[in-house]
């Protein structure tokens, strides 16, 4: 992994950063918090460069159960332009974004709706967060408002949802918005997934208020949620921020990624493309530590694990994970390992690292035992810690931990000769293992017995963990997952 400086205190490593990048010293980063110790209290940054230009105010998580908004928002509010301003508030709703819901907690109809209260001294329900918000944007002086937002259903296969559209506050015929809609169909394959033009931004929304008082132009983003994943949600609100800027002659090279390279943290690429199981997001609460980015196969395909020190590949389906990457893509998980990458697979993400499967990223020298009975049953278990083990996750060797397993794989070692284009992998190292079986549809239990749980190896400059069951979901185990790893990735994140 080339060096990053996100490890590095403070001051001298975003010093350090902008030397390595070879950039002038340019710009100015600022942030601070609007609402201040109310229930809406939450932070908000700004880019002004050196190059005089167009003031975009960008604003997300109006609506709480709308995560791609004010997750892409927080991407964004990570990136640098060229000229102008860019100023970025990412959760507008923090009430109702912790709660999941649409609406602020406690209130019913548009009373609840924050973007129905815009501007708020015309609105009938504005409250306080719709006055800061709008007092926010005003003293920006913006040229542009936009706000992402997520609808239910594709506009274009007939829902009656705004999902994945570009709502324009201009006339229908609104030149930018032609452009932003081809920039964000050019990686849309399906027609009833394609964004569509809508318009006006309905009343009492920021976008439509912006429009008709201060006589500026302004775009609601509107992705879809259903059957899509977070990464592709986030990653065409980026791409359609990042076709605005363009256009107004403002971006520069950060536009589109993921992670500020400043970020102090580690910082995690959580796999969510096909494949991924319901449980993806439990290991964003677990792991308070890290910077978790959700990243998919297009992701992949661009690049973005470059900007990563940890992949993380969770339950659901090993062989759908591997389709979801494609060869292509399992070429760069590969090589993202072998230049320094961490990467920890869990059920799920540990067959996809397996060695006897055609489509297994070969990460590791185990082959999966018994593959007819990959059905074998879900409940707790017991495994033992090995010493490594035992000193890798806190506890003694030969402690006995319940743990939930869910058809995780059999590990053993693996038959074959090793891949001949891999690099050097170091012999497995077993960390815990089962003392307990399950055995549905026709496996027998005790062959789980002795089998290994969770194991550790090499692959060129990088390291690799597997967990077999998923101790993300055990009460009391979770800290494993942050302290694997904080193993692969070489650092001393280890609590
Ligand atoms: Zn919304």
């Amino acid at each position: 992994m080339a060096p990053r400086p996100v490890l590095a205190t403070c001051l001298h490593g975003v010093a350090t950063l902008l030397l390595a990048a070879g950039a002038a010293l340019a710009g100015d980063r600022t942030s601070g918090v609007l609402g201040a110790g109310t229930p809406f209290e939450t932070r908000w940054s700004a880019y002004r460069a050196d190059e005089p230009g167009p003031t975009v105010v960008l604003t997300a998580g109006m609506h709480g159960n709308e995560p791609a908004g004010a997750r892409a928002a927080r991407q964004i509010a990570g990136w640098t332009v060229a000229s102008g301003s860019l100023i970025v508030l990412p959760r507008c709703n923090e009430p109702a974004l912790a709660a999941e819901r649409r609406r602020i907690p406690g209130l019913d109809g548009d009373a609840g709706d924050l973007n129905r209260h815009f501007p708020p001294d015309a609105a009938e329900h504005a409250g306080d967060q719709a006055e800061r918000i709008w007092e926010f944007v005003l003293a920006w002086e913006p040229d542009v408002v936009v706000d992402l937002h997520e609808g239910y259903g594709f506009r274009a296969a007939g829902s009656k949802s705004v999902g994945s559209s570009v709502i324009t506050s201009r006339a229908a015929d609104h030149p930018r918005r032609a452009m932003l809609l081809e920039a964000v169909n050019a990686d849309i394959d399906d027609p009833e997934r394609r964004f569509v033009a809508l318009g006006p931004p309905v009343a009492g929304s920021l976008v439509r208020a912006a429009s008709e008082r201060l006589g500026i132009e302004g775009h609601l983003f509107e992705t879809t949620h259903a059957s899509q994943p977070l990464s592709t949600r986030c990653r065409q609100h980026r791409r359609l921020v990042a076709s605005l800027l363009t256009d107004l002659g403002m971006a520069d090279d950060s536009a589109g990624r993921l992670v500020d390279p400043a970020e102090r943290r580690g910082v995690l690429a959580l796999f969510d493309g096909g494949g991924t199981g319901p449980g993806t997001a439990r290991f964003e609460e677990i792991l308070p530590l890290w910077r978790v980015e959700r990243v998919g196969p297009a992701d992949i395909a661009d690049g973005a694990l470059s900007q990563f020190d940890a992949l993380l590949f969770p339950g659901g389906s090993g062989s759908g994970q591997a389709r979801a990457l494609g060869e292509a893509g399992r070429g760069r998980v590969r090589a993202f390992v072998a230049r320094g990458g961490a990467f920890v697979g869990v059920c799920a993400g540990a067959y996809l690292a397996m060695d006897n499967y055609s489509w297994g990223l070969r990460l590791i020298a185990l082959d999966s035992h018994d593959r007819e009975h990959w059905r074998r049953g879900k409940g707790t278990v017991r495994m033992e810690l090995e010493a490594a083990g035992a000193a890798l996750f806190g506890g003694d060797a030969g402690a006995v931990l319940d743990v939930h397993f869910a058809q995780g794989p059999m590990m053993v070692p693996a038959q074959g000769p090793p891949p001949d284009d891999a690099p050097e992998r170091t012999a497995p190292e077993i960390l815990a293992r089962f003392v307990t079986g399950v055995g549905e549809n026709g496996a027998d239990p005790q062959m789980m017995v002795g089998m290994p749980a969770a194991a550790r190896a090499g692959y060129g400059a990088g390291r690799v963990l597997l967990f077999s069951p998923h101790p993300e979901k055990t009460d009391g185990l979770e800290p494993a997952i942050g302290r694997g790893l904080a193993w692969a990735a070489g650092t001393d994140l280890v609590r």
